[in-house]
């Protein structure tokens, strides 16, 4: 039985890689940030981390691009489909069961069991937040560019769909497709609406705006999403003045190079997003929302990081004196 729901979770893993290398991936650099962006919310701790089989996804997306798929290939595949819609119904869903809620900016897809005022819901905290990201990001739109794309918000059934169909690691609570525009998630009590959704969106926001192959930071990548938090955004100062004072503060020049992975020390990573949160707060709150819109705008034009920050806030010659300057600030704040 054990080895049974294996194969199938593989199965469903590989149908998700075939179906994105059908998709087409248009270059190695938009798998990578694609790989970056794939990114998940992790709500028990409090932190958000990329998702590695979003990243086992774009790699074998890649390798569909080079190698394009045979006869033989797209017959098994057929085979594979045949079987899963013949017998299989895993965690008591069958996985293109969708209901369909359309509003002006958004598709929500959701699952039968799932309320349709739960979808309603969705929408109407989606649209209001999307509202609210682009004002925070300080980005004057029209949100035309939502209308024609509909970003698209999956809502699994619980956990366990989630997990089995969506394809998403154990520990996950949402994540966001930002190539797609689609966000998938469930429904969990508390944080869906303040958290999760904000935080996912922030990333579809951010990247639609500064564009997909803008080099950042991950710390300011998630950063961004997590200020969509309001919760955490204003709890984030205090978990870093705590850090400063016993020792374990690491400072942004090391924070930038620093990549998280499954295995990745569970506190390192939630430092490494209180952080990330407490940086972008800082930046926009003390330095202002205009300075900040000139920043994305610097990164959407091809600017690396370093030389984006340094032209706007002209301070802030390296990433340590930004550093430097946020430290003083949170301990004179203390
Ligand atoms: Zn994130």
């Amino acid at each position: 039985m054990k080895k049974d729901k294996f194969v199938l979770r593989a199965t469903l893993r590989f149908l998700a890689a075939a179906r994105r290398a059908n998709e087409g991936i248009a270059s190695r650099r938009a798998s990578d940030a694609e790989a970056v962006r794939a990114l998940n919310f992790q709500r028990n701790s409090g932190r958000v981390a990329e998702a590695p089989s979003e990243r086992g996804s774009a790699a074998a997306a890649e390798g569909g691009k080079n190698r394009p798929w045979s006869e033989r290939n797209k017959f098994v595949l057929l085979v594979i489909f045949s079987a899963l819609w013949a017998g299989a119904s895993f965690a008591g869903q069958t996985p293109d069961a969708w209901q369909t809620l359309k509003g002006e900016h958004f598709v929500v897809y959701y699952r039968p069991d799932v309320p349709d005022d739960f979808a309603q819901t969705t929408m109407d905290s989606a649209e209001n937040a999307l509202q609210r990201i682009t004002d925070n990001m300080g980005i004057i739109d029209d949100l035309e560019w939502a209308a024609e794309k509909r970003i698209k918000i999956y809502v699994y059934s619980d956990h366990d769909d989630f997990v089995t169909n969506g394809h998403q690691a154990l520990w996950s609570h949402g994540a966001a497709l930002v190539r797609l525009a689609k966000i998938v998630t469930y429904p969990e009590a508390g944080g869906f609406f303040d958290a999760i959704l904000p935080h996912e969106l922030g990333h579809i926001v951010f990247r639609h705006d500064i564009g997909l192959s803008a080099a950042v930071p991950l710390w300011f990548e998630e950063g961004v999403a997590i200020y969509q938090e309001k919760a955490k955004r204003l709890g984030s100062d205090k978990l870093v003045r705590e850090a400063i004072k016993n020792g374990q503060f690491i400072p942004l020049s090391r924070l930038t190079g620093m990549r998280l992975y499954r295995n990745s020390n569970s506190q390192i990573v939630d430092l490494f997003y209180t952080e990330s949160a407490s940086a972008v707060h800082y930046l926009i709150t003390q330095w202002g929302s205009l300075e900040f819109t000139m920043l994305l705008n610097e990164l959407k034009s091809g600017t690396p990081f370093d030389k984006a920050l340094h032209k706007v806030y002209l301070r802030f010659e390296t990433i340590d004196d930004l550093n430097q300057a946020w430290v003083d600030y949170l301990q004179v704040q203390s």
